[in-house]
């Protein structure tokens, strides 16, 4: 019988997606499914989603759920793929204008621990013996990140399940601390709230719960399973997660190759692969044209699409935007988040016209035709669990400018003369995580690109050819799978 697997998610392309965490939710799954896998997932229906399903039907009510008593699940699938999607559907909760986790101003929702406690509680209740879905009960329940936190603790404390729950973590800076009232409105045994639990200085921490009470952990790549076990990564929970050392497990995340792909993306107006690389001119240009840009197929054209947080250290760029706009370089961003930055960055596309364009907001055909009309991209975040984007960037013969850390490290092979010779090169690394650092390694990358056009070619060609799909990471997440099926 195939293994049945519960893959629980906040956030889910092309349903909705803030980030990284809604190109693995969509991805993921339809790549175990190949495998074999029986994978459901488990999301929270928002207008967004409720209005995206296909077949959409009713399979079961739930009662007794902490603070709104009653929801309904739904079973629908997403148009184009054959994975099947359970949604809780409870309007009070979630069918509302805004995003997941904040209205449209960017207030974060006051009830977000009631929304995500009820997404973990569901979670674990479709794993225990009092489920709703008889005819369907996963052996595996699949949490990310701290929305779903709860589920580990609600399986092992409350409904005493014998299915095995594992945690991913794409980002540790996102915990889900709240106050402790919270442990009895959502239904936890006040017993849990020790150190040795899911409290975490006085309050209940979701994602504590996750990672203390799991049956396995993972992170999003290798090098972030080793960095979360220390103080500058860990977010407070270092000791911790350096006592299940062990157990946690790095997998790289692999890319939607249907979705990224410069041989058949719909949103280029050319497309191009490694052995039509011309194409990519076209691209260019075009993108050149639509944000505003002098049409110059010299200019080397740096890109930035970013959450602008201080995560994503792209206040390291502006102090040197003018000089290397000054030098001849041209410069796309699309991003949103901290006022300042947005601010700086405007700022820097007024006076800069025809060489700066600078777009605030999300829009998924500009972040494609970035990522293919740009020279270059730019990725210089200061912690970065794994990052799709350099990823994104490899695919389409944009070679990424990264800090070494986390996922970028594992994925950037820095230029030199023995990645050159061994063909691993595919980008460039920084030294520093500092302004100059960035700098220095911008400036390698403008040297290779005017004066090595031969180089520059094998760079993107090397990253074009990787095989960057979940093939391989999908292989390892269901070898996790069978070692906690054996322990059931
Ligand atoms: P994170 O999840 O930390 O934001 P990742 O690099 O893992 O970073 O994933 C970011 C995802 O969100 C990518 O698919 C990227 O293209 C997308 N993205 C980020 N900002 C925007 C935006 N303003 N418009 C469109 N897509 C965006």
């Amino acid at each position: 019988m195939p293994l049945k697997v519960l893959f629980v998610s906040s956030e889910v392309f092309p349903l909705i997606k803030t980030g990284g965490l809604a190109d693995v939710s969509g991805s993921l799954p339809s790549a175990l499914k190949s495998l074999g896998v029986d994978i459901r997932i488990l999301i929270p229906g928002y207008s967004a989603v409720l209005n995206q399903l296909n077949d959409l039907q009713y399979i079961a009510s739930i009662h007794n759920l902490p603070v709104i008593g009653d929801a309904e699940l739904l079973l629908g699938t997403i148009a184009g793929s054959l994975i099947k999607v359970i949604v809780i559907k409870s309007a009070s909760l979630y069918e509302r204008d805004g995003g997941p986790y904040s209205d449209v101003k960017g207030n974060e929702w006051q009830d977000n621990p009631i929304r995500f406690g009820i997404l973990s509680k569901v979670a674990a209740l479709l794993s225990g013996s009092e489920t709703p879905i008889k005819d369907w009960q996963p052996k595996i329940v699949h949490c990310n990140d701290w929305q779903t936190g709860l589920t580990p603790a609600y399986m092992k404390l409350v409904e005493n399940t014998k299915a095995k729950s594992i945690i991913s973590i794409h980002n540790m800076a996102f915990q889900g601390c709240y106050s402790p009232d919270f442990v009895s409105t959502l239904g936890l045994p006040e017993a849990g709230f020790t150190i040795e639990g899911f409290e975490y200085h006085g309050q209940l921490s979701f994602l504590k719960a996750g990672i203390f009470y799991a049956a396995a952990i993972t992170t999003v790549s290798p090098r972030y399973a080793k960095e979360i076990q220390t103080a500058a990564f860990g977010f407070g929970l270092e000791g911790l997660l350096a006592k299940r050392g062990d157990e946690i497990k790095g997998i790289l995340n692999g890319i939607e190759t249907d979705e990224w792909n410069p041989e058949t993306d719909p949103y280029l107006i050319k497309n191009y692969s490694a052995s039509k690389i011309a194409g990519k001119k076209q691209v260019k240009s075009a993108l050149q044209q639509q944000c505003g840009l002098n049409i110059d197929a010299d200019a080397p054209l740096l890109g930035v699409v970013s959450r602008l947080t201080h995560q994503k250290g792209l206040d390291m760029l502006l102090p040197n935007m003018q000089r290397l706009l000054d030098a001849g370089c041209q410069f796309v961003l699309l991003g949103g988040g901290e006022a300042a930055l947005e601010i700086a960055f405007q700022a820097i596309a007024t006076q800069n016209p025809g060489r700066a364009s600078v777009t605030i907001g999300y829009n998924e055909p500009l972040s494609h035709q970035i990522m293919a009309g740009c020279d270059m991209f730019v990725m210089p975040s200061r912690f970065e669990p794994c990052g799709l984007n350099q990823l994104y960037g490899l695919a389409y013969g944009t070679p990424p400018i990264v800090n070494a850390t986390g996922g970028l490290a594992d994925s950037v092979i820095d230029t030199n003369p023995a990645s050159i010779k061994n063909k691993t090169a595919n980008g460039f690394v920084m030294v520093e995580a500092s302004a100059d650092g960035l700098l220095a390694c911008i400036t390698r990358a403008l040297d290779v690109f005017r004066n090595d056009a031969k180089t520059w070619q094998k760079i993107q060609k090397n990253g074009m050819s990787q095989n960057l799909s979940w093939d391989k990471s999908a292989l390892e997440y269901l070898a996790l799978y069978q070692t906690l099926m054996q322990t059931i």
